[in-house]
């Protein structure tokens, strides 16, 4: 009988987390960066959230961006090559950054490369359906959502008969709901009321959105105005409870979206992957908000094998916890692999932004200065705290055995104590050792205690066995 080797349900996996990437990186020669670059390229599959954009500025710079405008020249789609990336995530906050035609663009010289990628499209179907690796291992989907996204930007449209649609990403909207006790709900009442939204409400809102929920004694929408430059309405559901509360829920719409195409990627794959941008917390930082909680679940029910988070920038890095559900790995935070965010080129809006408003073309150094003087740098409280991490798995016949934790630093300028060290350092990731790589692990391991998942050490790097 002859067996492919497919079959057996074995892969090797690395996550790296959130990679904005514009300059080189094979260039660098240390030997624990070359060791940790080679333990990276022997996975069957390595991937990253791109929370870059590649292009060379024939896009416009869009008014609603995600932070820094992102751009990277194309070429450096190599350097994730070396890296050993396999796969990259496009959803994101940035995705939008240089508008529709920058979504396009960054997608046709991904193609160009040779970089599979999910996430983005030319329309909403084509950004929320999964991309496919082949390898000698098995046939991996990767569906990238983002639930972070400028207010106006982003959002990919479906073509209709008469227009081909909006290109952008695929994303995960939600509901908000404010749990207050009475008094503050008819304290907002009074204030709806004297400002005259309610008025705006009824003539303005209501009437155009037949379905809206009506308010009674104990619901209240507060309605928010903002007339400049066109009336725009936004609602803030308030309800009355014991106890001050914020409840988020995942839009039944994009929800529904998405598990339709998790189960779609389910039947053509033999592992399928969901990565999902969030800057957004829960009631602490350290917490992946309700909603990711909730679709995390709900994609793995529907037949996700991992379910990876990444974005949540909060003391700098941002790792979060990893639970086990029904066998299979939640990363509730993978943190900044490579933080590179010096781009070529800022827009005008991003001069405007930081107030300088005085000259059309700054130079990138006054740009960078100007910025980093207004609140760019991060406290640094904890050692650890400038460190991040990517994550590895090993698979045994469709079984998460093991997961290993590697924490890395990656310097950056906006951290004070990297503010003097040259440029080779700044954003590239380095195996942590000793006091911080301990700190990164300890970190994680107090997260993740709540799932009830401990982590060993060894050798600078943390170790969860799952092997019963
Ligand atoms: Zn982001």
């Amino acid at each position: 009988m002859y067996h492919y080797e497919s079959d057996q349900g074995n892969l090797d996996i690395a996550l790296l987390g959130d990679c904005i990437l514009t300059r080189k990186l094979s260039v660098f020669r240390e030997s624990r960066y070359l060791e940790m670059v080679n333990s990276i390229r022997k996975n069957d599959l390595v991937l990253a959230n791109s929370e870059m954009l590649f292009h060379e500025y024939q896009g416009t710079p869009a008014w609603d961006h995600g932070g820094t405008h992102m751009a990277s020249d194309p070429n450096n789609i190599s350097e994730l090559h070396w890296l050993g990336v396999s796969m990259i995530s496009c959803a994101n906050n940035h995705a939008n950054d240089y508008g529709p035609r920058g979504v396009l663009d960054n997608i046709s010289n991904l193609d160009k490369f040779n970089m599979p990628h999910a996430g983005t499209g030319r329309h909403l179907t084509e950004a929320t359906s999964p991309t496919y690796l082949d390898t000698p291992r098995g046939r991996i989907a990767l569906i990238s959502v983002t639930a972070t996204l400028p207010a106006n930007g982003s959002y990919a449209g479906e073509p209709t008969s008469l227009d081909r649609g909006r290109p952008g990403a695929n994303v995960l909207r939600h509901n908000i709901q404010y749990v207050v006790p009475k008094q503050d709900l008819n304290a907002l009442r009074k204030i709806s009321e004297g400002l005259g939204f309610e008025k705006g409400k009824k003539r303005l809102v209501v009437s155009r959105n037949p379905g809206l929920r009506v308010d009674d004694e104990n619901n209240f929408q507060f309605l928010n105005t903002n007339f400049a430059p066109y009336p725009k309405f936004e609602f803030s559901n308030f309800t009355v409870g014991d106890e001050y509360k914020v409840i988020t829920t995942p839009n039944v719409e994009d929800l529904n979206r998405n598990i339709k195409w998790i189960e779609n990627a389910k039947h053509f794959a033999d592992w399928v992957i969901v990565s999902i941008h969030v800057h957004d917390c829960g009631k602490e930082e350290t917490d992946s908000p309700d909603f990711v909680k909730e679709f995390a679940h709900k994609a793995i029910d529907a037949g996700t094998d991992i379910f990876v988070s990444h974005g949540s920038h909060h003391s700098y890095q941002g790792s979060r916890g990893i639970e086990l559900y029904n066998g299979k790995p939640i990363f509730h935070g993978l943190g900044g692999f490579i933080t590179q965010s010096s781009v070529k080129w800022s827009p005008w809006d991003a001069y405007q932004r930081y107030g300088i408003t005085d000259q059309i073309n700054p130079t990138p150094s006054e740009f960078e200065t100007r910025r980093s003087s207004i609140g760019r740098e991060y406290d640094v409280d904890r050692i650890g705290m400038h460190g991040s991490s990517y994550v590895s798995m090993q698979w045994e016949r469709k079984e998460c055995v093991k997961i290993l934790v590697h924490p890395v630093t990656t310097s950056s300028q906006n951290v004070s104590i990297f503010k003097d060290r040259s440029r080779g350092t700044q954003g590239r990731p380095m195996p942590a050792q000793g006091e911080i790589a301990d700190d990164i692990i300890n970190r994680i391991a107090e997260m993740s205690s709540e799932f009830d998942i401990s982590i060993a050490k060894e050798n600078d790097i943390g170790v969860i066995n799952l092997n019963k």
